[in-house]
């Protein structure tokens, strides 16, 4: 760990805090050092334990943008700190390459329409390399934005879904579930997308956004009791195209069904839905006849009215369930007429009830979802593109009752938003429905830090369905089943090494496991010794990244990384990818164990007024552009201490450049100011430690206090951190910055490092001693989240002064809070004398001073326990409160009821500020505003606050201010480190580069020489 420094470095801390520079600097001392790849091998070597990692990997057909910046943050923040704890993670990278939404994309980029013309045009050959150049075109993109944003995860060991080593791995879970009989072929009512020509799973059908509202037809209409004069079962659908696969009629058994007189006819329908349809139907004469149980029509036959347009339909009736009404408990009898039409080719409840009666599946549609010769009169054409027509046949036949449009909500495929279409198709499943507690068991075992995405997986999970995996489509994992043509026999195969061994033909060198080349081998069958081929099938490209803790890994890292120690993705991905993972494994090991033993799912990112970022609305903010002008290490803070991981974050380009920058610049100046101070006065880290200004009997309260404060600041933020509540460990990270260090402690001590007096000089030197000790512990606590800013101080203040620390700060162990530096009676006892200084403030606010003018006299009106308390610790006080004096009593005293007191007070403790200033209060105030901006125009010019100017030159003040400030002159030469200061009536009597200030309603001049 000693290795070479690289030399070169810049090792300044400039007087501004400028990110965007210093970020690029420290990236250039990374990559010149390795420190990111030396870190890794040396928490191989040396840790304490190990925290298994699978990285989600991002699908490769997108610019990475701020929301997936705020994962990688969130990830990035985990392996830094858990390195920093001594774990070895394997943060190794890992790209989702296959798929539709890469193939669509292609799609486009070649100019073609569909599947269809896609094969025929382009073919299958050169579509695979188009697919491959793309995702390579996206992956610079992503390890650029990685790069930037200083996340250290390993890029050389990252794994690609689409490599045959890869497939190979995958195809060891099929393989399981073939051995366990959980790998089926069947026909099933699959989501299907007419536009991607594939099915989609369960799980894609609920995605976020998927469903739109769309305007569909409201239909009313009658199918005739057969062997009835004039009696007609009333129905309703959106659907009318399912009017041409309809198998039969349900009724819910116990509902109460009612025959209804209109005119001449009479209508069958559920009871309790005869007046509110009657009146949407606007048919005012109506009347019930009869009723009875939905029980007692089970079995009723009806005309079915096409059957002279489908003869395949007419042939089906003669089935004794065909065209009859069967009873079914899903029928919901509180909206339409309770009397349902059942397509169990077109609907998943309708599929069940057709299996449980063997009524056969009538489902004739090809790949685009047009109909076939076998429905007659509507063959080839798309399915919703006869709904017109079927309304016309019905009217034609008198069977309309009325037809309207309806506005709902309906789901949309979630890449090409087309309107999905329920069919019943010949797919592969992975049967997980039959090993769902398992499932269910194992993914309540898993840690998910918050309730409710901890519930809405939980709920998903339970829903359990079948998992279909077969995708017809070109760019995936091959399904690797072969079935004989002759006998049917089927054969599974899961290595290139067995499917070698079994190919008729030897493969062609260029093979890979890929369509079309794998489509080409063909087996001989064992049990006839006809010929094998292929299923043409792709696999669902979840099962692909869900295959990942297998796959990515050898056998021996699978043992010792899975399951992982902590997952972290979207909360989109309860259906995505966390799901798939825990599916997979569970049948991989057949236990009822998830692969990862936490998983936070993260909230979304919107834009700054809450809105989806989205292409349509050009919100979309980019990770390489953002990242141009803005700091990584301020984007970084900014999306941790924002809100909770699980909230949707409103990502707000203003918010970010307020408090997030103003938190890590004061940490930087912070630094800044103790660098100076330790350096001039030649501050020995290893020589002036905390015990040596302990056993100096150097060390005062305040340094106390802090030194305690940060103890709580490091068991809180690890704490948090435990939790997942990031933004909770960032405040309180940031309540220690800016409050405990910047506001309180730093003005504590300043005056006491103003000074150059040898007799003091081990007084500053403890001080200094704490500074380190403090500063340096909270650098490390920043670490994780603003790596360059940590790394930048690390080098620049901590390894300067001691230059034996290790060469990077991210080989520093985690802070560990140290119980013997905890003072909780003096934390409490500091709380008193703050609350009396926030008195203060309050009371110079009403009387409009401000802090800088000091104030002669106040008085402290508390309990004696308290008062006592307080005086221990009076001149810390005193000098926050900017008072001369203080008196302390029980009870206000007479002489503060006079005019020139005001009061202030929160129980127990009253504050009395006599606010009448004598010309020497006054004075002295002047000379503290003209001090701050001498110190403005100090650090303006490039002095460090240890330079020793010559003269402060000041002009045009009027005759009542000069007279006013003469007698603090000395005062104002130490408080701003000049030997002397000097009044000039105006400005042309002296020859100096002047600069223009405002004091009150007046300008004044000030030059430095
Ligand atoms: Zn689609
Ligand atoms: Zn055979």
């Amino acid at each position: 760990m000693n290795a070479k420094f690289k030399a070169n470095f810049d090792l300044t801390l400039k007087p501004d805090y400028r990110p965007l520079e210093l970020e690029k600097e420290i990236r250039e001392f990374w990559e010149k050092n390795q420190i990111q790849k030396r870190l890794m091998d040396f928490r191989e070597k040396n840790n304490v334990g190990l925290a298994g990692y699978v990285e989600g990997p991002p699908t490769l057909n997108g610019i990475p943008h701020v929301g997936h910046a705020r994962g990688r943050v969130i990830k990035d923040l985990r392996y830094r700190w858990k390195t920093m704890q001594g774990f070895f993670v394997p943060f190794w990278a890992g790209w989702d390459c296959q798929g539709l939404p890469v193939e669509l994309e292609v799609e486009k980029l070649l100019g073609v329409k569909n599947k269809r013309e896609l094969i025929e045009r382009v073919g299958e050959e050169r579509f695979i390399e188009e697919c491959k150049r793309a995702i390579m075109k996206y992956h610079r993109e992503w390890v650029e934005a990685d790069r930037k944003l200083g996340v250290f995860i390993n890029q050389e060991k990252a794994y690609w879904t689409y490599k045959d080593e890869y497939i190979e791995r995958e195809w060891q879970y099929l393989k399981r579930a073939w051995e366990q009989g959980l790998l089926e072929e069947g026909y099933y009512v699959v989501a299907y997308c007419p536009g991607c020509q594939t099915s989609l799973s369960s799980a894609e059908v609920g995605y976020e956004d998927s469903y739109k509202e769309v305007e569909d037809p409201s239909l009313y209409f009658k199918f005739k009791v057969a062997n009835s004069q004039n009696e007609y079962f009333l129905v309703w659908t959106t659907m009318p195209f399912t009017i041409i696969t309809d198998m039969m009629l349900a009724v819910h058994p116990e509902a109460e069904y009612a025959k209804v007189k209109v005119e001449n006819e009479k209508w069958i329908m559920v009871k309790q839905r005869v007046e509110p349809v009657m009146q949407e139907l606007a048919i005012k004469k109506y009347e019930i006849i009869e009723t009875a149980t939905g029980k007692s029509l089970e079995g009723t036959r009806y005309d079915y009215p096409f059957k002279d347009v489908i003869p395949k339909q007419a042939e089906l009736d003669k089935h004794p369930h065909v065209h009859t009404v069967v009873c079914e408990d899903f029928v919901d009898v509180n909206t339409a007429t309770g009397v349902v039409h059942l397509s169990p080719g077109n609907g998943e409840e309708d599929f069940f009830a057709a299996q449980k009666r063997g009524v056969p599946i009538f489902a004739p549609f090809d790949d685009e979802v047009k109909f076939t010769k076998e429905a007659g009169v509507f063959s080839g054409i798309f399915a919703r593109d006869t709904d017109k027509m079927v309304i016309e046949e019905l009217r034609k036949r008198g069977l309309l009752v009325e037809a309207k449009t309806v506005k709902h909500e309906y789901p949309t495929c979630w890449r090409s938003h087309h309107k999905l279409v329920w069919l019943a198709r010949k797919e592969y499943f992975l049967r997980t429905d039959k090993i769902n507690a398992k499932i269910v068991e194992a993914a309540e075992k898993v840690e998910y830090f918050f309730e409710s995405p901890k519930n809405r997986f939980l709920s998903f999970l339970k829903e359990g369905k079948p998992w279909c995996i077969s995708r017809e489509r070109v760019w995936g994992t091959p399904l690797p089943i072969w079935r004989c043509e002759n006998c049917g026999e089927k054969t599974l195969v899961a290595s290139k090494k067995e499917l070698f061994e079994k190919a008729l033909e030897k493969p062609p060198k260029n093979f890979e496991l890929h369509k079309p080349w794998i489509d080409r081998v063909a087996f001989k069958c064992e049990k006839c010794g006809g010929i094998m081929r292929r299923e043409n099938y792709v696999l669902d490209t979840w099962h692909n990244s869900g295959a990942s803790p297998y796959a990515r890994f050898t056998d021996e890292e699978f043992e010792k990384y899975v399951p992982t120690d902590f997952l972290t993705e979207g909360i989109d991905q309860t259906r995505g990818w966390a799901n798939s993972l825990l599916l997979e494994h569970v049948i991989l090991t057949g236990k009822a164990e998830a692969p990862y033993k936490a998983f936070l799912f993260q909230g979304l990112t919107q834009d700054a007024k809450g809105r989806k970022m989205s292409k349509s609305l050009g919100n979309i903010v980019e990770v390489n552009r953002l990242l141009e002008e803005y700091s990584a290490d301020v984007c970084r803070f900014y999306m941790l201490w924002k809100c909770s991981p699980v909230d949707f974050m409103n990502f707000d380009l203003k918010e970010l450049s307020r408090r997030p920058h103003q938190v890590l610049s004061t940490l930087y100046h912070l630094n800044r100011f103790f660098l100076q101070n330790a350096e001039y006065d030649n501050f020995n880290p290893q020589k002036h430690t905390l015990e040596w200004a302990l056993k100096e009997k150097q060390l005062k309260s305040p340094d106390l206090w802090l030194l305690s404060k940060l103890q709580a600041t490091i068991s809180e933020c690890t704490v948090r951190l435990e939790k997942c509540e990031f933004n909770f460990a960032m405040s309180t990270l940031e309540d220690f910055v800016i409050d405990s260090v910047s506001r309180v402690y730093v003005p504590m001590i300043r005056k006491e490092l103003w000074t150059d007096d040898p007799k003091t000089l081990n007084r500053r030197l403890a001080i200094y001693a704490t500074l380190w000790h403090v500063l340096k512990t909270v650098t490390l606590l920043f670490n994780p989240v603003t790596p360059y800013l940590s790394e930048a101080l690390y080098q620049r203040v901590y390894r300067k002064l001691d230059p034996t620390l290790p060469e990077s700060v991210n080989f520093e162990g985690w802070p560990k809070p140290e119980e013997e530096m905890r003072n909780k009676t003096l934390e409490e006892e500091f709380q008193l004398l703050f609350k009396c200084v926030s008195l203060v403030y309050s009371a110079r606010q009403s009387a409009r001073l401000k802090r800088r003018w000091p104030l002669s006299k106040m008085v402290i009106v508390a309990p004696e326990n308290i008062c006592s308390t307080i005086k221990n610790f009076e001149e810390f006080m005193l000098e926050l409160a900017n008072v001369k004096n203080v008196e302390y009593a029980q009870k206000a005293p007479e002489y503060t009821s006079q005019k020139g007191w005001v009061s202030t007070s929160e129980d127990p403790i009253q504050v009395l500020l006599n606010i009448e200033r004598d010309e020497n209060l006054i004075g002295e105030g002047l000379m503290r505003d003209l001090a701050r901006r001498v110190q403005a125009l100090r650090k303006e010019l490039g002095y460090v606050p240890t330079d020793i100017l010559n003269t402060v030159h000041i002009a045009e003040l009027d005759e009542e201010n000069i007279r006013l400030l003469k007698p603090y002159l000395r005062d104002m030469a130490e408080l701003v480190r000049a030997k002397n200061v000097q009044l000039h009536g105006k400005r042309e009597d002296a020859k100096l580069e002047w600069h223009e200030y405002q004091l009150d309603e007046k300008k004044v001049y000030i030059a430095i020489a």
